[in-house]
């Protein structure tokens, strides 16, 4: 049954917005990397950068550069004309990766769409049309579209949206028997974040990877990896499957840090399982617009320096001592500490929105996910000194946090 949260005053200036999400009072106006300003000039330290978005933090000069100089040439062509700085960054993201071919969208959303379309058309040409099943894992979290909220199978994001889609089946986070049971003849494809965000930033086993991929070669499944939220350079590799030994997948989704706040995603695969899609298979008005190709390249370019993710494997570092330091002065209220380099969090005994609400209240901005975990995504340029600083906020809000029961 439906049950409206209280309504919303009228004279509430957010009366119009559908009210899908609950934002505090503070409206920001400006950011200058790790940092937030309010109207008032308030100053709030950013961790949780538009959920693992604000790669290189706000207002990056480059970046703004990039995008002023081609807001005054071109912003819109659509796909029936070349984007010559969309082939540039194909070629560097191709270069990089596993990957052949890749289609630019606008959202992780949608690469997620055309992931789970180009799993299936691949075994279709092959004449297996009956290979259309998705195996993925509890807690994943892939959007919000049809085809999105089918795959991450979480049933509140599902309730009142119709009847399941066939061909996904959800199995445990972990349970290698069930895994092994459930990839058979009829499987297209294993999707699964490396490092699930929403689901409670829990980070595969490297070797579980490998032996994924192993399983897939094995049964011809093809092994789709979503970076959107753990990619670009978040874990301190430029994609968190990297860390593993010889689990490179087939299909790739990205979003979120590529962009480094301008929307755009894209989803690579090889040029094997991307060559059934032609002309007609599928498409995008806006996917690879020249203004997100311009930022895109400039973020590709600053990600993927070795010296870059060196840097940030080296702060990860840092944010996990801090963590660490957290879990061990307030043992009675944290179970531990969870994730993988600058996709982490603090799990909790308890729900964690008074924890974040009590920080919000300090000017430290962190996320929650899953049922316990109180989410850090903050800008892969932060400082030390940044860290110190969460740090110190997170140790009072948590000393100030009464544990009911
Ligand atoms: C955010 C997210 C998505 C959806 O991306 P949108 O840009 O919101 O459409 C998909 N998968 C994962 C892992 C995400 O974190």
């Amino acid at each position: 049954m439906f049950n409206a949260l209280e309504p919303i005053q009228m004279s509430d200036p957010r009366a119009h917005i559908m009210p899908v999400y609950a934002p505090p009072e503070e409206a920001f106006v400006r950011g200058e990397g790790v940092r937030l300003y309010t109207e008032g000039g308030e100053e709030y330290l950013d961790f949780i950068a538009g959920i693992a978005v604000n790669a290189l933090g706000h207002a990056h000069p480059q970046l703004v550069a990039a995008l002023q100089e081609q807001a005054g040439k071109l912003w819109h062509l659509s796909n029936m004309f070349r984007v010559k700085a969309g082939e540039e960054l194909a070629d560097k993201m191709c270069a990089r990766t596993f990957a052949d071919r890749v289609f630019f969208t606008n959202s992780g959303t949608e690469a997620v769409e055309c992931a789970l379309k180009a799993a299936r058309k691949y075994h279709w040409s092959k004449g297996n049309d009956d290979r259309i099943e998705f195996v993925t894992f509890t807690g994943a979290f892939h959007g919000r579209s049809l085809g999105a909220i089918n795959a991450g199978g979480n049933p509140k994001y599902l309730e009142g949206f119709g009847p399941a889609i066939p061909g996904f089946n959800q199995i445990e986070w972990g349970d290698h028997d069930a895994l092994k049971a459930a990839v058979t003849d009829k499987t297209c494809a294993v999707f699964v974040e490396p490092v699930q965000g929403e689901g409670g930033v829990r980070s595969m086993p490297e070797q579980c990877l490998t032996g994924l991929r192993e399983l897939c070669d094995e049964t011809g499944t093809l092994l789709i990896y979503d970076e959107v939220q753990c990619g670009m350079g978040r874990t301190g590799k430029l994609f968190a499957h990297e860390w593993a030994e010889n689990a490179a997948p087939d299909i790739m989704c990205v979003a979120k840090g590529v962009g480094g706040g301008f929307p755009f995603g894209a989803c690579l695969m090889t040029e094997e399982v991307g060559l059934p899609m032609q002309p007609g298979s599928h498409g995008s008005t806006y996917g690879g617009n020249p203004l997100a190709m311009a930022v895109g390249n400039v973020v590709w370019d600053i990600i993927s320096d070795e010296a870059f993710l060196a840097e940030v494997r080296r702060v990860s570092g840092t944010v996990a001592q801090g963590l660490k330091s957290l879990a061990d002065s307030h043992a009675d209220k944290v179970n531990g500490v969870t994730g993988k380099g600058l996709l982490t969090g603090l799990e909790l005994k308890a729900a964690p929105k008074p924890v974040q609400q009590a920080c919000r209240d300090k000017n430290l901005l962190v996320g929650v996910a899953g049922n316990n975990v109180l989410r850090l995504a903050p800008p892969l340029v932060i400082t030390d000194e940044d860290v110190r600083q969460a740090v110190s906020v997170m140790d009072e809000a948590l000393s100030e946090w009464e544990l009911e029961g």
